[in-house]
């Protein structure tokens, strides 16, 4: 099996690479080039009938959306909203999380509603029966059930290692690991008294990802979980250890993403995102917030588009959505709404900054800013990011030429008339 990465390294201008060259406005050799350094990931498994999008260098930021069932909760209706709701409001990826009731039929379900590439957590299948029975097998088992299924890129943490395990135990950290996935592979290292087996046999995961194209995307199992644990040792040593996995997968034609923290103040940012680009051979970035503070709780998806927009600034490529319910509870539809608007906004506040897409950007920000001085309110909505809400609002004013935050007293009209003369 040739992959998408391998045909651009033959020089190949695939169907996808043309599709993902039309959509960013560059021509389409140049996304060919940066597919082929890994400079910018197209997840698209040989199984998947989603839309190619490109995700990394020189394309305009892409935001991803978590949804999922939980052990407590599990309604695969709602789960399917929530995955229609994050297309809807701008998800350019969604990836199902989900960890209760029947996992093989929740995934097709969501695969088969939406067009955007799915992403899962494999790990999480791999544990059903608990962490204490999971075997290496199930874990590569379920690797590649997903990809069977058409899962175009799946988070492995295979960074998290023993050695990163005893750095862990002297550090000084609060919350010690606050990744799912990382803690499950903890926790069984330690059961088992074994290394990780996505780290001892990175090599057959690669073959595996092979034979589907299935992006890895690196999992940060390390990831601080609080301001207090941001920047450490062992997060860190997972980036140094993630950049030997990238080159790697490179190396074998497969496709990878870093991910990367979690919460970070925003004075650490830029060196937390400068040395994941410098440790990893500059490979696409996909940052899980960051948030900038911990005391927001029922405004995370604000925190963390704050975040997410100085992470952009400095060249992360790929934002996960968070939503008003981080860290209180399984979101509802109305949070995956909410927390896709806030995030894309994140994404298009980075984009204006970011050489290579800044004057896309910065084009639709002229044109609100023309419809503002024109008073034209249709215009408005249609250049807004959730054009709704701002109907929504702007409805409850009675002037129809102004607003009615000011009336009559309306600058722009002032100063439309005093133009004039
Ligand atoms: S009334 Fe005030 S807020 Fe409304 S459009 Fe005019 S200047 Fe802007």
């Amino acid at each position: 099996m040739t992959t998408l990465m391998e045909m651009a390294h033959a020089g190949i201008v695939t169907k996808e690479i043309k599709s993902v060259a039309a959509k960013e406005g560059i021509s389409a050799d140049t996304v060919r080039k940066l597919l082929a350094q890994g400079l910018v990931v197209i997840p698209k498994n040989i199984n998947s009938k989603s839309q190619p999008i490109g995700i990394g260098k020189m394309m305009q930021t892409k935001i991803n959306a978590n949804i999922g069932t939980s052990r407590d909760y599990v309604d695969i209706d709602a789960e399917v909203e929530k995955a229609l709701a994050a297309e809807k409001y701008g998800a350019d990826t969604i990836m199902d999380l989900s960890t209760g009731g029947d996992l093989d039929l929740i995934r097709r379900r969501i695969l088969d509603s939406v067009s955007v590439p799915v992403g899962s957590v494999p790990i999480y299948q791999a544990a059903g029966n608990g962490i204490e029975n999971m075997t290496s097998d199930d874990m590569f088992n379920a690797v590649r059930k997903h990809a069977e299924n058409g899962i175009d890129f799946v988070t492995i943490h295979a960074g998290v290692t023993l050695s990163s395990f005893e750095r862990l135990k002297n550090s000084d950290r609060i919350l010690d690991v606050v990744s799912r996935g990382g803690a499950f592979t903890i926790s069984w290292m330690k059961q088992n008294s074994r290394e990780n087996p996505f780290y001892s046999e990175y090599d057959y995961l690669l073959e595996m990802a092979k034979e589907y194209d299935l992006t890895i995307s690196l999992g940060d199992g390390m990831r601080p979980g609080c301001i207090n644990d941001a920047s450490d040792r062992a997060k860190f040593e997972e980036f140094i250890i993630l950049g030997e996995l990238v080159k790697r997968a490179r190396a074998a034609g497969v496709q990878t993403i870093v991910e990367g923290p979690g919460h970070v103040p925003v004075d650490e940012i830029g060196l937390s995102v400068t040395a994941m680009k410098h440790l990893t051979g500059n490979a696409p970035i996909y940052l899980l917030g960051p948030l900038v503070t911990d005391i927001a709780p029922g405004y995370d998806h604000i925190t963390a588009a704050i975040g997410g927009t100085v992470a952009g600034m400095y060249g992360a490529d790929f934002l996960c959505m968070t939503t008003p319910a981080e860290h209180l509870a399984l979101p509802s539809v109305e949070d995956i709404k909410e927390g896709t608007i806030v995030t894309r906004i994140a994404a298009h506040a980075a984009d204006l900054t970011k050489e290579g897409v800044k004057e896309k950007a910065r084009a639709h920000d002229r044109e609100m800013a023309m419809a503002r001085r024109d008073l034209d309110w249709q215009k408005q909505f249609r250049n807004a990011i959730d054009p709704e809400k701002a109907k929504e609002i702007h409805a409850r004013s009675k002037n129809v030429e102004t607003c009615s935050m000011c009336g009559e007293l309306c600058s722009i009209k002032i100063m439309r008339e005093v133009m004039k003369k």
